[in-house]
């Protein structure tokens, strides 16, 4: 596969020495000459300058175009009018609009816009067609959606708005990505929806985080975890597997790319990665 399918995602850190791994890791990744490097955004605005100046480095020190996430909840139109001129001025060509979820003691109602939908319009109607609007897709369901069609439905309004391709939450299970991409095939959903791909490398901490965000982990690999406890070579040696395969499905199934959710560790990532151009024919 082309490197220029995979993407990188990063989180901004609080600390220099946090900095300065990042771009260390940056560095490495960008030997492989990804398509494209995303910043995550602190909903709120908690991150905003450090969102900033973590993608306006990527940009100018890795020679990887470097993507902002932004989030809406939150934040006043004029923070994120701001925010899109200051992108624009840098030359940065691509966003991931989101919703974002606000830090819980803030109400839904302290930001003007209230969905991501509303974002991609507001990023439309200020900067026209100036920035490739990625959005965030979810083949198990967002886990505060109604239900499953009310969420495609929600997905095909972000897609209405001006989004021009999405990026999905992490999943284990190839069949619901392509079952999510035949569904919103149905509805006139013809932009790309490139899997979100997370490395697994320490099960307490995953088990937490797909809790909060829905995404199952099949109980045949949670067993293996769990009976691997301490032994990180052999979550790592195994979950480098379970990945490897299931990306290697959704690329065979037709997935345009692989987005990885790097929490700012190169290895996990391209252990997945190397393994792929090695089993390709
Ligand atoms: P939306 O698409 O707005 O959907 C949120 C919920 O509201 C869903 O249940 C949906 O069904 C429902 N809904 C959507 N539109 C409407 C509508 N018009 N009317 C009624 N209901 C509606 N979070 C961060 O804080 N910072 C980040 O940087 C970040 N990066 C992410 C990157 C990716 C690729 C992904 C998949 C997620 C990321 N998140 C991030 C998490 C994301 O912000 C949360 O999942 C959040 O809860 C939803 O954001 P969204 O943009 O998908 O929201």
């Amino acid at each position: 596969m082309n490197s220029q399918r995979i993407s990188f995602e990063f989180f901004p850190t609080k600390t220099d020495a946090g900095h300065e791994k990042l771009l260390l890791t940056a560095k490495k990744l960008a030997d492989y000459q990804p398509g494209f490097f995303s910043c995550t955004y602190g909903a709120g605005g908690s991150t905003r300058d450090r969102t900033l100046n973590t993608v306006l480095q990527l940009n100018s020190e890795t020679q990887v175009p470097a993507a902002p996430h932004m989030s809406c909840v939150g934040d006043s139109k004029t923070d994120l009018r701001e925010l899109l001129n200051t992108y624009k001025e840098a030359g940065i060509k691509r966003i991931v609009a989101l919703r974002g979820d606000l830090p819980s003691g803030m109400g839904m109602a302290e930001g003007e816009l209230r969905y991501a939908n509303e974002l991609v319009e507001f990023i439309r109607q200020e900067t026209g067609d100036h920035f490739y609007i990625e959005v965030a897709a979810y083949p198990e369901m967002h886990p505060q959606a109604r239900n499953f069609e009310t969420d495609l439905q929600n997905f095909v309004q972000k897609v209405k708005a001006g989004a021009d391709s999405a990026i999905t939450q992490y999943f284990f299970n190839a069949d619901c990505y392509f079952y999510f991409v035949e569904r919103v095939r149905r509805l006139g959903v013809d932009i790309p929806i490139v899997p979100g791909i997370m490395p697994i490398t320490n099960y307490t901490k995953l088990a937490r985080f797909s809790d909060a965000c829905g995404a199952e982990i099949p109980r045949w690999i949670r067993k293996q975890l769990e009976a691997y406890g301490d032994d990180a070579n052999s979550i790592q040696a195994f979950g480098t597997e379970v990945i490897t395969q299931m990306c290697e499905q959704l690329l065979t199934g037709g997935a345009p790319g692989l987005h990885f959710y790097t929490l700012n560790q190169a290895e996990p990532s391209l252990a997945v990665w190397d393994n792929l151009q090695l089993r390709k024919n």
